[in-house]
């Protein structure tokens, strides 16, 4: 790491707060949704092929469940970002009528939130009044909120990458099943899900640093006992001649 802002105390590896942490979450958002792609779609066509042979109603039905899935997934997520925009704006507007109707109150505020992060109290109130006159606003939002008013979230942004990472998850089992011909497109699907599978346990267990093995094998358990028990049912379904 080359962040010379932050000084020789800055230890490598250890991630500093905003921007990388950022990323991170948007990173691990990304494998969660595309994990459940390949689990829901794969599930969805490997249940279909256990009733039927028929290209087309495999392709029609992995389709309608990628899209199905993936704008669930973005409409969840744009809800659930602009309820947290919503709430975070609000603290905002509090914040600058606050700073505008009790400026004195505030600094008192900020140099109780600064000594309680561990600065002394001169320290504290010479802080507090510098970040004060540098940008009032910003100081209180990153101190007191944990926010940074200038990175907020955008909902669209979190419903495209939702979207996306679902979308690129269903097209695997998707393509798996719908390319090969009929005799292999069920081991060919299983294999490759159960090998993404394993590769987004990785992933996920290495940016949460924890052990990988127990999470990929976890991960793959899941899709495969999705995979069963949807063939499971759609063979029986297909057997009884629905
Ligand atoms: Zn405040």
């Amino acid at each position: 790491m080359s962040d010379d802002t932050n000084g020789p105390t800055q230890h490598e590896g250890e991630p500093h707060e905003g921007a990388l942490g950022n990323r991170l979450n948007r990173l691990r958002a990304a494998v969660l949704g595309a994990n459940d792609g390949v689990v829901s779609t794969a599930g969805l066509v490997v249940g279909v092929a256990g009733a039927t042979d028929a290209r087309g109603t495999l392709l029609t039905a992995g389709l309608a469940g990628l899209l199905a899935g993936s704008m669930s997934m973005a409409a969840g997520e744009y809800v659930s970002v602009s309820t947290q925009r919503d709430s975070e704006q609000a603290a905002l507007a509090l914040e600058r009528r606050e700073l505008a109707t009790a400026p004195q109150a505030e600094l008192d505020e900020l140099t109780a939130l600064l000594e309680g992060k561990g600065l002394t109290g001169d320290l504290a109130r010479e802080v507090a009044e510098q970040l004060t006159e540098h940008d009032a606003l910003r100081a209180h939002a990153e101190v007191e909120l944990g926010i940074d008013p200038d990175e907020l979230t955008s909902p669209w942004q979190a419903a495209g990458a939702s979207f996306l990472a679902f979308t690129a998850g269903s097209l695997l089992p998707l393509l798996a099943i719908v390319l090969p011909p009929p005799y292999v497109r069920l081991p060919v699907t299983v294999v490759a899900v159960l090998a993404a599978l394993v590769l987004c346990g990785w992933g996920s267990a290495r940016m949460g640093d924890a052990p990988p093995g127990r999470a990929m094998l976890r991960n793959a358990a899941g899709g495969a006992l999705a995979m069963a028990v949807t063939y499971g049912a759609g063979s029986l379904l297909g057997a009884a001649g629905v």
